[in-house]
Parts: C-alpha cells; sequence; structure tokens
C-alpha cells in the first residue's frame, strides 16, 4: 500500500492497483494480514495477504455462480459445506435456496468471519444469524479428513494455492471431499484466473480427473479478480448434472424464487463452453 494506492501482490510481473479511500480495518488475525477499505468505483474491499477478495460492487458475480450453477444442476440439494467463506456472500446464496435445509460453514479464520460482518454486512446480508447456518471454525482440510458428515455440494471458496489456503488445492483434500458428497454430489472450486495462473488450472484438473468420473470448469468475468475471466472446478460422478438444459434450470430458477444480477440458466449452459487456450491448457 503505497501513497493512497492498494497494489495486489497476487501475480509476479502484473499488479492492479486500487485507489484507497478511508481504510476501515488492517491487522494480521493470527491467520492472515487482512485489510478492508473504501474504492470510491468498487466500494468496501477486504484483502488477505495482499490479495483481493471481495468487494461490494462485484461479489455477486462470483457468489451467485459458484452457487446456483451446482445448486440448481443437481436440483435436489438440502446440505451444503462451504469450506472457506469468510466474507458469507457463498453462505447468503445458499440459503436464498429454500429447499437447502443446511449450511455447514467451514473457515479457518474467525477474524475475517467477524470483521466482514463489521465492515461488510451487505455481503452476508444477515445470513450468519439463519437457523440453517452452522458455523465451524477450523481448517477446512482437517475438516473433510475427520467429519463423517455428507453433503450434497461441497462449494471450496478459498484463498489462491498460498497460506493457508494452499491444503485446499491438494489431491488428499479433494479425495476427502469425494468422500463427503452424497450419491449424485458435487464439488465445485474457486480455481483462478486461468489466463494468468493456467498450472494452477492443470493442476486441478489433473487432481479431479484421478478422482472423479465427471470434472471439468466454468467461468465467469469477475471485474475485481484481474486477469480476464475466472475458472470454477466442477466434479461428479454423474456427467449429466454438467449438463442440465437450460429449460430445466428455468424453471428450478423460478420455483427457488431467485433473483440475480449475474446467473442466468442460460449463463449456466454458456458457462461450461470453454475458450480454446483452457482447451489446450486442460488438454496438456
Ligand atoms: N473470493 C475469494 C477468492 O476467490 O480468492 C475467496 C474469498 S474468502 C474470503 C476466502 C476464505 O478462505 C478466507 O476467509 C480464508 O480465511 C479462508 N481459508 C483459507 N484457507 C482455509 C482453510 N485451510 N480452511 C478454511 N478456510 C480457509
Amino acid at each position: 500500500m503505497t501513497d493512497g494506492w492498494f497494489t495486489e501482490s497476487l501475480h509476479r510481473d502484473v499488479a492492479q492497483a486500487l485507489r484507497m479511500g478511508r481504510v476501515l480495518h488492517r491487522d494480521t488475525t493470527g491467520h492472515q494480514d487482512l485489510v478492508i477499505f473504501e474504492n470510491d468505483t468498487l466500494g468496501r474491499v477486504m484483502a488477505l495477504d495482499g490479495v483481493i477478495q471481495t468487494t461490494e460492487r462485484d461479489e455477486f458475480v462470483y457468489h451467485e455462480m459458484l452457487t446456483h450453477v451446482p445448486i440448481l444442476a443437481h436440483g435436489a440439494v438440502r446440505r451444503v459445506l462451504i469450506v472457506g467463506g469468510g466474507d458469507g456472500g457463498m453462505l447468503r446464496r445458499c440459503l436464498e435456496h429454500p429447499g437447502v435445509e443446511r449450511v455447514t460453514m467451514v473457515e479457518i479464520d474467525r477474524g475475517v468471519v467477524d470483521l466482514s460482518i463489521e465492515y461488510l454486512p451487505s455481503i452476508s446480508a444477515g445470513a450468519f444469524d439463519d437457523p440453517r447456518t452452522d458455523l465451524v471454525i477450523a481448517d477446512g482440510c482437517r475438516y473433510v479428513r475427520e467429519s463423517r458428515e455428507r453433503f450434497d455440494v461441497i462449494i471450496v471458496d478459498s484463498t489462491d494455492p498460498h497460506g493457508p489456503g494452499a491444503v485446499l488445492f491438494t489431491q488428499e483434500f479433494y479425495r476427502d471431499c469425494k468422500a463427503r458428497l452424497t450419491p449424485g454430489g458435487v464439488l465445485v472450486t474457486q480455481n483462478g484466473v486461468p489466463f494468468l495462473q493456467p498450472q494452477e488450472l492443470r493442476d486441478t484438473h489433473t487432481r479431479l480427473a484421478a478422482l472423479f468420473a465427471d470434472h471439468g470448469f466454468f467461468v465467469a468475468p469477475v471485474p475485481s479478480y484481474y486477469g480476464g475471466f475466472m475458472a470454477f472446478g466442477w466434479a461428479s460422478d454423474d456427467a449429466a448434472l454438467r449438463r442440465p438444459g437450460a429449460d430445466a434450470l428455468r424453471a428450478r430458477y423460478r420455483a427457488a424464487g431467485l433473483e440475480t444480477r449475474y446467473y442466468t440458466p442460460d449463463i449456466h449452459v454458456a458457462s461450461f463452453a470453454l475458450p480454446a487456450f483452457m482447451e489446450r491448457a486442460l488438454a496438456g
């Protein structure tokens, strides 16, 4: 952070900078360096260990796609596990589905939850107070290894594969996630910006391929994740789940009474169409 600008430190040769208005909080939580500041264009912004996590202005893209895509594709989700997700945006979107009976959110850093509730209340919008919310403060990798719970959808809403988030990109973690899925369950993951992080894409592809009968990626443009659209990993043992028809999705979207700003059933279907450079990266 220099002369009033926050410069992201995720990539070696490129960086984005956001003008810092009022700094609302800056501290080390015991797990990560956390800063929350105001930006005239993006609203309130949270960064962890120098990497932008979420902004009030564009959080809806990422949170709507990583929840509504697997939940509407599955069609009968009752139990969801979120690994990470400290800002509460993912939790809020899962709870918008009336059929969802319980969302277990395993977040390693209590400080992220507390400070998000205090300084970014518009993102969680009360989700932490929902009676269906089960907040667990723990390492998500250890949780899936030791838990005996089963979930219809598992959403990995982690930081990038550095620091505490690194374990959430490993083969062991994905293997233990698979053991936590109900039959016909779906695992989806935050998987970086493939134009700048192609190795992260290839690594997840290889690891999921070794565990699941069907796997792939879907994409969405998140303005504050620099470098083009973001990739989301997808894995299940039922290939039909990755290719639901737009008409079925429309019916489920309407039945759930959703109101979205990015997700639509047609965007859902189209988001699995990948550009050639990604297909070549995945073909090795
Ligand atoms: N949208 C962001 C992105 O795409 O990078 C992720 C946002 S969310 C704030 C990331 C969360 O993952 C943080 O709250 C962080 O504390 C949490 N996290 C990192 N490593 C974790 C772990 N091993 N177990 C559970 N939560 C973890």
